[in-house]
């Protein structure tokens, strides 16, 4: 019960046999923050971005989103912030974007692609971020990833917006930046990728929706869509297995990080972080402490 649930509150996440695991949580928008102390949690393992783009008429300013991220890791003090940049597209429509209209949007022009396709767009987010993570603990991580080739690019952006950002007089931080891995095609091309980057969050909503094809948004298909399936288990045992390979951490950020049928699975593969709403935090904990 809930009161049980807030006795663990300030004890490790660790089982009895002394193995431990990150408990992190996601938020979407700036005062979520708080909830996320309240409840205990290691750090943020995934801040959705998309809050500062929807809902209005023309893009954030660098300096809007600046004060937002600088909001939250101020707030989050020495704890981890991973600031994933923007995942607009697919369910996620903004007139502004001017985006098509597109067959299969699922399929389509969204998140990291819209990135690397309007660079203007993309800078305009890092340089918020940077600038911000001379206020706290920040990292970044890049969704929808399918090829090495996307990761590098991405890189040699970020390294020219630091050395803008250095040029212009702001002191410059490393920031560790990682990947989504949601795609087939990050998870089965994860040791290669892993090269590439300082850690791995595993987005099993969309992983699990284009694993096994199934819309993550019709409920009709709420029945096959078996989130247990083995195929999806099998491409987070893989991308795990890789990432500790090249030295990295490797988080789950989805859905499925709340699974307590799940935990002892995922502890046995080796996963660093689970990321879950606030809500769930101390009950994932718990699951820990239990097993
Ligand atoms: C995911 O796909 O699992 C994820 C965490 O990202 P989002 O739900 O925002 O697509
Ligand atoms: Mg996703």
């Amino acid at each position: 019960d809930l009161e049980a649930l807030e006795q663990l509150k300030g004890k490790d996440n660790v089982t009895g046999d002394g193995r431990r695991i990150d408990i992190f949580a996601n938020i979407g928008k700036v005062e979520d923050a708080q909830g996320a102390l309240e409840a205990d949690a290691g750090g943020i393992g995934l801040f959705r971005s998309e809050f500062l783009y929807l809902g209005r008429g023309n893009f954030p300013t660098e300096e809007e989103q600046f004060l937002s991220y600088k909001a939250v890791l101020e707030k989050m003090g020495e704890k981890k912030v991973v600031i994933r940049t923007l995942d607009i597209g697919a369910d996620k429509k903004v007139d502004y974007f001017n985006l098509d209209e597109e067959e299969n949007p699922a399929l389509g022009y969204r998140a990291i692609r819209i990135c690397l396709d309007r660079p203007e767009i993309f800078i305009t987010q890092l340089r918020a971020i940077f600038r911000a993570s001379a206020y706290g603990r920040a990292a970044i991580m890049f969704p929808m990833v399918v090829s090495t080739a996307e990761v590098r690019r991405i890189k040699e952006i970020v390294e020219q917006v630091k050395e803008e950002l250095s040029t212009e007089g702001y002191p410059v931080k490393d920031v560790e930046l990682g990947i989504m891995i949601e795609t087939p095609a990050a998870a089965l091309i994860s040791d290669e990728l892993a090269k590439e980057v300082d850690f791995f969050s595993i987005g099993t909503n969309d992983l699990t929706q284009y694993t096994l094809a199934v819309d993550r948004q019709n409920q009709k298909l709420e029945s096959t869509c078996d989130t247990h399936h083995p195929a999806v288990l099998k491409l987070i045992e893989m991308t795990v297995k890789n990432g500790h390979k090249e030295g990295i951490w490797v988080g789950i950020c989805g859905e499925l990080a709340a699974d307590t049928d799940l935990t002892e699975t995922f502890l046995n593969m080796g996963v660093d972080e689970l990321s879950v709403s606030a809500s769930s935090v101390l009950k994932v904990r718990k699951a820990v402490r239990d097993i």
